[in-house]
């Protein structure tokens, strides 16, 4: 097992080596999204960080419970327990159940997390399946003393838990400060004091997600879900909480509040927070509405981009930086992932053509050592690259002749790649895996031939409509059957 990992623990704003509560066992907890509209770029950019986390932790040696949640209930326009619920909002604006915008962008997101190749959690629970945890556990707080009803909402006591514990321990702000700066909003007369927060809102006659609960009809507020499932899942100390640096202030905040008041345990050993995917500056946001879509960057169909961008070249683009900086989105950034990518995946292709030889140029162990390093220095993903670029230096350089690698070091060469290139950084080649689609459907096209043949229509039908389902057109003529991407 690997124990010269580092990371940056938000908590104690420092490096620190990782050591696990329960090595090998380690759990991980990160926000996953509010599914009621498409993920943008800058949710794929903290996703894809922690899959990199997640991936380089198993190839540790750890054995790690992922959990990754899914919001679908309790979140309100405001981050203060104000404005409309979010879900309620979008089902009107697309005359749906509020059920069915949580189904369809879930889906949507699942498919984007596919494209770019990530690797599913171990467990996704969702707000809505996780109602009477929640209440549990705001029973609990209450019984504690840390929270009070008024009027059927139950309200998180600030004041009262800062007496007894550190509040502002995750972004170290002055708490006077924080209160001097607090508008007064709808609903501050039901509060004791500015800060507290909703643990449960009362539903109006119009809400339309509510359940029962020991204070009347309502529904949870936003930040019961993650302490309530992440003790669920990981108990109420667990090893990583992750999310993106603007949940930080508000939202995991008072998650460790909750959670503390309830457990009396600080719930996470190690904070980390992923920086923002900005534009032109800007943090790309849902509610600014300066989204990217991720479809939107594959086909380039977008005002701001001059062409489309395959999935590969943009996760590339974003390991590129490191998690803790800000990454700023351009035409002229990605056009330089997408010659460096294509670069690799040259260099990658040619491994299985080199030939090994007596005599021996290169020391593929020192390349690994420095990957490993730098992956052990809180997963410093852009110095991987320049060292992969060493690997393809390498590769270029035994296939033109101008140097040789013996068949030990070859072996090294590949496993380096392999290991850094597919298995931690999750990439793969997007020309192959077409060419690997390509022989697939040609093969399921030759089976559906020869069944409408043998007048096996329930079998010619069930690969036609199965493809359907997974996106896949098949077109009869009569030169034969074709197939295209719907
Ligand atoms: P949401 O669906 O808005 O709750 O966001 C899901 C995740 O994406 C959270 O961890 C956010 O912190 C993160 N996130 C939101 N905007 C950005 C951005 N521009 N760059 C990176 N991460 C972001
Ligand atoms: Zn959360």
């Amino acid at each position: 097992m690997n124990t010269g990992l580092q990371l940056y623990n938000t908590l104690t704003r420092k490096k620190e080596i990782f050591e696990p509560l329960n090595a090998p066992n380690v759990g991980i907890y990160v926000c996953g999204p509010t599914v009621y509209s498409d993920v943008h770029l800058g949710n794929c950019r903290t996703f894809l960080s922690f899959d990199l986390i997640f991936r380089y932790l198993k190839y540790s040696g750890y054995k790690v419970r992922y959990v990754r949640n899914i919001t679908d209930a309790g979140h309100l326009e405001g981050d203060r327990d104000e404005g409309d619920d979010k879900f309620a909002k979008r089902a009107k604006l697309e005359q749906l159940e509020p059920m069915e915008i949580v189904q369809k962008y879930t889906l949507g997101f699942h498919d984007v997390m596919r494209v770019f190749n990530a690797l599913p959690p171990s467990i996704e629970p969702t707000a809505t399946g996780h109602i009477s945890e929640q209440i549990e556990m705001i029973k609990e707080i209450i019984n504690n003393g840390y929270a009070y009803e008024t009027n059927g909402t139950v309200y998180f006591d600030v004041e009262k838990y800062s007496s007894e514990y550190n509040y502002t321990i995750l972004t170290n702000r002055n708490l006077e400060d924080m209160l001097a700066n607090t508008r007064e909003l709808s609903g501050q007369d039901e509060k004791r004091g500015r800060l507290d927060f909703a643990l449960w809102i009362k539903a109006k006659p119009e809400t339309l997600m509510r359940w029962p609960s020991p204070w009347g009809i309502g529904f949870p507020g936003w930040h019961i879900e993650c302490s309530a499932m992440s003790a669920k899942y990981l108990g109420d100390q667990f090893d990583i909480h992750g999310g993106g640096m603007d949940l930080a202030a508000t939202h995991h905040t008072n998650e460790i509040a909750q959670s503390e008041a309830c457990s009396h345990k600080q719930p996470a050993k190690y904070w980390m927070h992923t920086n923002m995917l900005t534009v032109n500056g800007s943090r790309m946001s849902k509610s600014l509405g300066n989204g990217f879509l991720p479809g939107e960057l594959f086909t380039g169909d977008h005002p701001l981009l001059t062409k489309g961008f395959s999935p590969m070249t943009v996760k590339f683009f974003m390991f590129q930086a490191h998690y803790r900086s800000t990454l700023d989105f351009s035409n002229e950034a990605l056009d330089a992932s997408e010659k460096g990518f294509r670069k690799l995946m040259n260099a990658v292709n040619l491994l299985d053509k080199l030939n090994a030889s007596e005599t021996n140029d290169f020391d593929i162990d020192a390349i690994t050592d420095k990957c490993v390093k730098a992956m052990n220095d809180d997963f410093n993903s852009p110095v991987v690259i320049a060292e992969l670029f060493e690997a393809v230096r390498i590769i270029n350089t035994v296939h033109d002749g101008k140097g040789s690698i013996s068949a030990p070091e070859l072996e090294k060469l590949k496993k380096l790649i392999n290991d850094f290139v597919f298995d931690i950084f999750g990439l793969k080649d997007e020309d192959t895996s077409n060419l690997e689609l390509n022989s697939v459907l040609d093969l399921v096209i030759d089976i559906r031939k020869a069944a409408k043949e043998n007048k096996d229509y329930a079998t010619s039908d069930k690969i036609r409509l199965g493809l359907q389902s997974m996106g896949i057109q098949l077109k009869d003529s009569k030169e034969g059957t074709t197939w295209s991407k719907a």
